[in-house]
């Protein structure tokens, strides 16, 4: 197996997490939502356990709480949900949303601009990092969401999120923050917003569940369901309920939270001795982002490899994200380093570098010596 690096794109299942969900994976069954019988009572008892979980997480109350299978869901039940009944009214919609959010919001927005939404697109500068400045001048009337993530999963640069917080209060324009990026890497208090949303994966938890928190000047009568069917989730999100990922995101939540007084240094310490490395093993090499501002467990490099071949042969050895990370269609050019004005031929050779609880100094140390393989001084 390769070296695991690319825990932005999804982590690893934390054993501990596997252990609390194993049982509702083979042996028990049921369906939350079949309260008649002790065994879909049983699952409901768990899936209301990993929603206080995840209410703990999130800084927000368990009937906040709207689970969904992934964060793109829950980015359009938030965006789409809210904006687009609006628009069928025939209101005035005015958006602004950062380029470089996750697809799982630039496009939930391009969607409605297609229908008739104003949208502002804000450039974040080179540093990559927004804060209310970059929202307050576009603020007009019939502004009915600000999006601003609270960690980009390329860069890993930390959005000034309490700024533009308190400039959208105190405008009255709901907040939609995609954390996915931040729970295990930063405490979570500082991006409470209106419409806040996680995943299970990008915290150690299984692939398969998400949550959208609905809170602040926002009611869940506010936002519109996206699925239609058995009125799951208070009708917001009908569909059964992945009961074993739901208990598993719950474990994971609390797990990060536990770890993260002790993880944060220690990923951060490795991340640094990666990039140092890599830096005087290619130089002329650039770390992309504001480096003051940034989470523990990302980097963003452009690495001064004389062509971009070596890296492609790399991934057999480390498992890292080149091109477009975090995109279904590997390859293509970095949407991130171009919102942030980077040089196409610098943002060919970007890779991101990501690493999670489980990456040892093992793994960092081996890294490096991949890296060193394929550096030109080793022919
Ligand atoms: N938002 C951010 C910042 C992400 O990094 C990702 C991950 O790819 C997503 C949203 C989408 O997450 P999911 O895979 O749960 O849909």
């Amino acid at each position: 197996m390769p070296i695991y690096l690319d825990n932005a794109a999804s982590t690893p299942l934390d054993p501990e997490v596997f252990v609390v969900m194993a049982s509702w994976l083979t042996g028990r069954v049921g369906n939350a939502s079949s309260v008649q019988h002790a065994a879909g009572r049983a699952v409901a008892t768990a899936v209301a356990h990993a929603r206080e979980q995840v209410a703990a997480l999130l800084h927000c109350t368990a009937d906040e709480v709207v689970f969904t299978s992934c964060a793109t869901e829950a980015c359009n039940l938030a965006i789409t949900g809210m904006l687009k009944p609006k628009l069928d009214r025939g209101e005035a919609v005015h958006i602004i949303a950062p380029l470089h959010e996750h697809p799982a919001v630039l496009e939930p927005v391009r969607q409605l601009a297609r229908i008739g939404a104003a949208v502002t697109w804000v450039e974040p500068g080179a540093s990559g990092v927004i804060d209310a400045s970059h929202i307050e001048p576009h603020l007009r009337p019939e502004t009915a969401m600000v999006a601003c993530m609270a960690v980009n999963n390329e860069t890993g640069t930390i959005n000034d999120v309490a700024t533009v917080r308190s400039v959208c209060r105190a405008h009255d324009v709901p907040l939609l923050v995609d954390a996915s990026q931040a729970p295990g890497r930063l405490a979570m208090d500082v991006f409470d917003s209106d419409l806040t949303v996680v995943s299970s994966h990008k915290m150690h938890g299984p692939q398969g569940a998400a949550a959208l928190a609905i809170r602040g000047q926002l009611t869940r009568a506010m936002i519109a369901p996206v699925l239609h069917g058995g009125g799951h989730e208070g009708g917001l999100r009908s569909g059964t309920l992945n009961g074993p990922a739901i208990v598993g995101m719950g474990e994971a939540a609390a797990r990060a939270m536990a770890a993260l007084p002790s993880e944060a240094p220690r990923q951060a310490s490795l991340r640094d001795r990666l990039e140092h490395a890599l830096l005087e093993i290619f130089p002329g090499s650039v770390v992309h982002g504001d480096t003051d501002q940034r989470v523990c467990g990302i980097s963003m490099m452009s690495l001064a490899t004389g062509s971009p071949g070596p890296v492609s042969q790399l991934v057999h050895a480390v498992a890292l994200s080149h091109g477009s990370a975090c995109s279904s269609v590997g390859g293509s050019r970095s949407h991130v380093l171009e919102a942030m004005g980077c040089a196409p031929h610098v943002a060919a050779s970007a890779v991101r570098l990501s690493l999670g609880r489980l990456t040892s100094e093992d793994d960092v140390a081996a890294a490096i010596d991949a890296f060193a393989a394929i550096s030109p001084r080793a022919d």
